[in-house]
């Protein structure tokens, strides 16, 4: 095997130490060796090693001697297919040439000349290949820093000045600010050579008041100047008749290779990837990346070793950019607890995506929801962005892309905040809010500083919001709705933009629980008092992953079923848009109907008794064969509101109903909402199950889907009712039948909305229940999720 050498055996297995990996088996290594990385990286030593044998390195350049000087004194020696310059310093040079011949001659000569200098010809190094992981800038790293940190931080009198210690440790120096000025600068002169006209605008954390040492340079290059000139040098030139314009800018630029009004992003961005690359110095690792939302060139800065992003249609982003800079210069606690957040949030790996994408919480995201908790403290913290905009006056009106985007631009426009709450209060607050946050059913909107119902948001096309957003936006004719998920938090201004839209069920859970566990840190004497024996105290305990979530004991014996908004079909979405603020009991009644058709019809369970009016009366005398109600069940039917008398949402009862629209309110009391316990305990259902019905079920569906065209039909709930029939049928009887309960209740309101399912084991002289649990904990969700989504056929 030519990977032999790569190859070594291990008391586990194998080891490749080309790809640094481990293999456990023979099968598995012949899959890696066969394997993209594998093949890559051999291609790649492969090249390299040709490289090193068909070169020398070249010493005592001076930056006047141009790369064909040297390739012509080389030429001496045999042909020469590339001479690669040192280009920051213009110091040394690699040459190749076509035969290993030619280097022994190079080598073999006693001195080199060229003009007045005297060069130093060596063979190439012979380096190792090795594998370079990837540097990231995440954990490890920060947690270097706490360690480096943890005792001044531990010696820090309070909270308060902990956080402002984060502050002064992480932001960027001025020297840091004055060489980025500086490169910008550069940047601006080299452009305008090419693009008369155009500026370069710095965005994002670099001069957003929240950066750190080392983030990225986001650049925006304003061609829009460039653009009407190059129309007005097209049409003097069509007056004229003439192939040149008389203008003295454009024989310099290179706009007669491009149209810019016509030409897509991607390929500007590719000519200012060619300017990057040729012109500036220290300009490394160039690349367009066009399938981002906004195509961005990107390179690196070896000088300042930072990373740098270009974008030309991102003038939103200048703007928002000034906007987070006014809320910092609006109170100071801003930036104190948008340092500790976004600390936190990295060690906890919430937010910061490696490479730009993924699914976590970007900066600009988690600065917005800590913005929005700011705007819902009691007193206000910061204003809504509505309320900025009446304070601006009419020079400030600003308009980009049809948006409003208007606010004042100095912070002596605002009145200051009444709200006189320390670091370490807002803190722990930030995280109660969040930890009973209704993410699921909520639009969160910084622009009114509440939170709308998800529902608003459901418009006749997939995910579009445009009644709502025409409301707010009579300028804006036509637009997309937000993309809807499990965390929906909307731009400040580009009202159809989910910040948070690329997070996933898991992150957006992940970050939920992560604030329920900082809270409850939060109330212990840890966070508040220092330690006097010297332990760690306050942030540093916040801040060490031990207080996981993700290692939380989940609760016991109960499943959840989460409201995914963005999974439910066409008809049931247009119920619950009907529904308005009672769209939670409505989506739970759903739910209900869902589970106990998957209890009796799919896994044959037999309901005993009921204490539940809409989804069926009890049984008289215990007779077990009551089926299960429609999935069709409107909330209508039963009055609008379902909530009690208390305002308490009260699912699958006909008792206490009243329209309940003046339930409690958001946030900021402007919005009907549910009220602060909004729980219902109903239904209860005790079953038996005389079957292991949870037992080899894989096996019987591959035999039932072989034998029969069930797979073709599409009916998952039909087959697993097979799968069912046919365990009952072939396996023998549980010597004592299962019985159990299952109590629902609806979480929603002031907590995450979503349907739980409490079970409770009535008998299980087998010790089976658990068995039965831990598969329903998978497989009674996906089911209930899949005859919510088959609706859309019945609605
Ligand atoms: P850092 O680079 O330190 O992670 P940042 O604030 O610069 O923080 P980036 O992801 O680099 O974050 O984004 C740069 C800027 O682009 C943001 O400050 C914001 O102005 C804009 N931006 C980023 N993500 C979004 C988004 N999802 N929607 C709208 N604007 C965004
Ligand atoms: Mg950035």
């Amino acid at each position: 095997m030519e990977a032999d050498g790569d190859v070594k055996t291990t008391a586990t297995g194998f080891h490749c130490t080309l790809c640094n990996v481990n293999i456990p088996n023979m099968s598995s290594l012949e899959q890696h060796i066969q394997g993209r990385k594998h093949k890559t990286l051999s291609t790649v030593r492969a090249t390299r090693k040709s490289q090193e044998e068909h070169s020398v390195f070249v010493a005592g350049i001076k930056p006047h001697i141009s790369q064909t000087d040297i390739a012509e004194y080389f030429e001496q020696f045999g042909p020469v297919t590339e001479v690669i310059m040192d280009k920051e310093n213009g110091v040394f040079a690699i040459v190749h040439f076509t035969g290993t011949e030619s280097i022994q001659e190079a080598l073999s000569c006693v001195e080199h000349r060229l003009r007045d200098l005297k060069l130093r010809v060596k063979p190439r190094e012979k380096k190792g290949f090795k594998l370079i992981p990837k540097k990231k800038n995440d954990p490890q790293n920060l947690q270097q820093f706490l360690d480096r940190f943890k005792p001044q931080l531990c010696q820090l009198m309070s909270v308060d000045a902990q956080m402002q210690y984060i502050v002064e440790r992480c932001q960027l120096g001025e020297n840091e600010k004055k060489a980025r000025e500086l490169l910008v600068q550069l940047l601006q002169e080299v452009f305008v050579e090419f693009f008369p006209d155009s500026q370069i605008l710095p965005f994002g954390s670099s001069v957003n008041t929240f950066g750190i040492q080392s983030c990225d340079l986001d650049l925006f290059l304003d061609l829009d100047n460039t653009k009407k000139f190059q129309a007005h040098a097209k049409s003097t030139t069509e007056q004229a008749g003439q192939g040149t314009s008389d203008d003295s800018h454009s024989e310099d630029s290179i706009l007669s290779d491009i149209d810019l009004s016509a030409a897509s992003p991607a390929d500007v961005l590719e000519l200012v990837a060619t300017i990057l690359r040729r012109c500036v110095p220290s300009v490394h690792n160039v690349q367009v990346v066009s399938s981002a939302r906004l195509p961005v060139a990107k390179f690196h800065y070896r000088k300042l070793n930072l990373q740098g992003d270009i974008t030309i249609n991102n003038r939103l982003a200048v703007r928002n950019t000034r906007f987070l800079q006014l809320c910092s210069g609006l109170d100071d606690r801003l930036r104190p607890l948008v340092y500790t957040i976004r600390y936190w949030a990295k060690q906890k790996q919430l937010a910061g995506n490696s490479s730009g994408a993924g699914p976590l919480l970007n900066n600009y995201a988690l600065t917005l929801l800590i913005i929005f908790f700011l705007q819902n403290c009691d007193p206000p913290v910061l204003p809504t962005v509505d309320q900025l905009k009446d304070m601006a006056c009419e020079e400030e009106e600003c308009v980009i892309e049809g948006w409003d985007c208007t606010f004042p631009s100095q912070p002596i426009a605002v009145p200051p905040s009444k709200n006189k709450q320390g670091l370490c209060t807002l803190l722990a607050s930030f995280f109660s809010f969040y930890a009973v946050f209704d993410f699921a059913g909520s639009v969160i909107s910084v622009r009114e500083g509440r939170a709308l119902p998800v529902t608003d948001f459901l418009g006749h096309g997939d995910g579009d919001a445009e009644d709502a957003m025409e409301e707010q936006q009579p300028a804006k004719t036509h637009h997309k709705g937000p993309k809807l998920g499990p965390l929906n938090l909307l731009d400040p201004f580009e009202l159809t933009h989910n910040v948070a839209g690329n997070l996933n069920e898991r992150s957006g859970r992940s970050f939920q629980r992560e604030c329920q566990e900082a809270e409850k840190y939060c109330r212990s004497m840890q966070y508040q008092r220092k330690s006097t024996k010297g332990k760690s105290w306050g942030l540093v305990r916040l801040f060490t992953p031990d207080g996981d979530a993700s290692h939380a004991k989940p609760e016991q014996l109960a499943i959840s079923v989460p409201f995914k908004l963005a999974s439910l079909p066409r008809a049931l979405r247009d119920q619950l848009q009907a529904a308005g603020d009672a769209f939670r009991p409505l989506w739970f009644q759903k739910v209900c109907a869902a589970s106990l058709a998957v209890f009796q019809d799919v896994l044959g369970c037999h309901l005993v008794a009921c204490t539940d009016a809409v989804f069926g009366e009890e049984p008289a005398g215990g007779d077990a064969d009551t089926s299960a109600a429609s999935l069709n069940t409107s909330a209508s039917e039963n009055g609008d509101g379902l909530q009690n008398d208390s305002g308490e949402a009260v699912v699958g009862t006909k008792r206490s109903l009243s329209s309940g629209s003046d339930a409690s309110s958001s946030p900021q009391g402007k919005r009907p909402r549910l009220a602060k316990k909004s729980r219902a305990d109903l239904p209860t259902w005790s079953f038996v199950q005389r079957h292991a019905v949870w037992a080899g079920r894989r096996k019987v569906r591959r035999e039932l889907v072989k034998d029969s065209d069930l797979r073709q039909e599409g009916s998952c709930t039909e087959l697993e009712a097979q799968v069912t029939a046919r365990i009952a049928e072939k396996e023998a009887e549980l010597k004592e039948p299962l019985e159990f309960q299952v109590h629902g209740q609806m979480l929603g309101g002031t907590e995450t909305t979503r349907a739980v399912l409490r079970f409770e084991e009535a008998s299980d002289k087998k010790g089976v229940f658990q068995d039965f649990f831990h598969f329903l904990e998978v497989f009674l969700p996906r089911m209930v999720e899949t005859l919510l989504q088959k609706q859309e056929a019945t609605a």
